[in-house]
């Protein structure tokens, strides 16, 4: 019987689908901005829930009834609904100002 061991990694070998990012984007209603660390991101408003998020800016809670956005990686390794699987909700604050140097 072998043993399949799931790792955190995707495994190797799968199809590497064409990113649709600009799909995706339009989809999910999002828009394409620069992130942290100068990467390409997926960003959308989330519509307003009862959940708490973490913000990756500050590490606080986020009320999800306050208005945020959530991001994700537009060139995700294994295609951008994978990278979509990644998104988090940020503070818009935090991800207007974080790990840039802007001024
Ligand atoms: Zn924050």
């Amino acid at each position: 019987m072998p043993s399949k061991r799931r790792s955190s990694k995707r495994p190797y070998g799968q199809p590497h689908p064409e990113l649709d990012v600009d799909r995706v984007a339009n989809a999910t209603g999002g828009r394409r901005e620069t992130g942290p660390g100068g990467e390409e991101h997926i960003v959308v408003t989330p519509r307003p829930s009862d959940k708490t998020y973490t913000c990756p800016g500050c590490g606080r809670d986020i009320d999800g009834a306050t208005q945020h956005l959530v991001a994700w990686p537009a060139d995700g390794l294994f295609g951008a609904e994978a990278a979509a699987a990644t998104r988090r909700h940020w503070h818009t604050h935090c991800w207007n100002t974080f790990g840039r140097t802007r001024g």
